[in-house]
């Protein structure tokens, strides 16, 4: 019997802890962390995680602020905003939505986000103090991954972790996070790409699978042994007309083939998809600090 990883229950906790903490702050007469989410243009799933976003804040008690931008803002407009943001002091941490439209330079964005007021983790010198393991701001997928891991006491210690997929969202981060000397980390990584010729005999070797490729039930159950551990980071929607909203969505694993051999395994929806919200909350928190 696998253990499910209850990402949406533990997230609640972390909203709860937060909200006492926000309570505490406004005793305090301290600052009301304030999150910003630029949103650039109608894609549907991006506006679904942005609100997503913004609720949260508003159930922690977090002010925050959503900036609409048209499909057909110019890079320079956008930069001029994210400067903007940059000076604003009111404001302690913010996210540019990805992806971008495709005229505009998603890295150049990125690196014109004030490093200390970049809660999603992804500007250069926040990478590179993750890397030697400074405090920063941590990429909120993988941070909530960690968490999730750590509060379910899943061992990593000594064991193989394989990562599927090497973004510098996901993938990238994620490797860092778990070969780093901590609890939860001191694994053994092996990070897999799409050139991987031996996927399957090196998942067959993992003790830990981080699967975060987006193909919908990619990782079937004869690629895992007996007692793996399995974070499904994918979310792929898939066109389904019994949904309301047309759609439904399926992460990288094959659940029920793989559950069943699993000591431990995340539900997809329900389980990183909202431990990354929780850690950008916690990002947030920590921005007020920084600033
Ligand atoms: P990405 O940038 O598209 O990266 C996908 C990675 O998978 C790449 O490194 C790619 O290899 C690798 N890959 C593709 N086919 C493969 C194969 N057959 N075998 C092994 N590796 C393969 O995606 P991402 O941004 O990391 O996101 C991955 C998934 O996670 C998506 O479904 C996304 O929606 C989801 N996601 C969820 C959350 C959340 O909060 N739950 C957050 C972020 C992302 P190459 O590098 O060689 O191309």
């Amino acid at each position: 019997m696998s253990i499910l990883l209850d990402g949406k229950a533990t997230s609640l906790k972390i909203h709860d802890e937060l909200a006492v903490r926000v309570k505490e702050i406004k005793k305090e007469g301290g600052k009301v962390p304030h999150l910003a989410a630029i949103i650039v243009g109608d894609n549907g799933a991006s506006r679904t995680y942005v609100n997503a976003k913004v609720k949260t804040c508003e159930k922690v008690g977090f002010e925050s602020s959503l900036i609409q931008l048209p499909e057909d803002i110019s890079e320079v407009a956008l930069l001029a905003k994210v400067a903007e943001l940059n000076n604003d002091a009111s404001i302690d941490g913010y996210i540019v939505q990805l992806p971008l439209p495709k005229h505009i330079d998603e890295t150049k964005i990125t690196l014109a986000i004030a490093p200390h007021k970049d809660v999603d983790g992804f500007h250069p010198e926040n990478v590179g103090r993750m890397a030697l393991g400074l405090p920063c701001f941590l990429p909120a997928t993988p941070a909530g991954i960690v968490e999730l891991l750590k509060r379910y006491e899943v061992p990593t210690e000594g064991k193989h972790c394989v990562i599927i997929g090497r973004s510098h969202i996901v993938g990238a981060p994620m490797a860092m996070l778990m070969w780093q000397n901590a609890i939860p980390g001191n694994s053994t990584v092996t990070v897999t790409h799409s050139r991987t010729t031996n996927l399957k005999e090196i998942c067959l070797s993992a003790d830990i699978i981080i699967a975060a490729i987006g193909k919908p039930e990619f990782l079937t159950g004869d690629m895992v042994k007996e007692g793996v551990a399995i974070i499904d980071v994918g979310i792929t929607r898939v066109a389904d007309a019994t949904k309301k909203n047309g759609y439904r969505l399926l992460g990288d694993v094959n659940f029920e083939e793989v559950a069943p051999k699993a000591s431990f395994i995340t539900p997809v929806p329900g389980g990183v998809g909202p431990m990354t919200i929780a850690s950008l909350m916690i990002n947030t928190l920590k921005a007020v600090d920084r600033n």
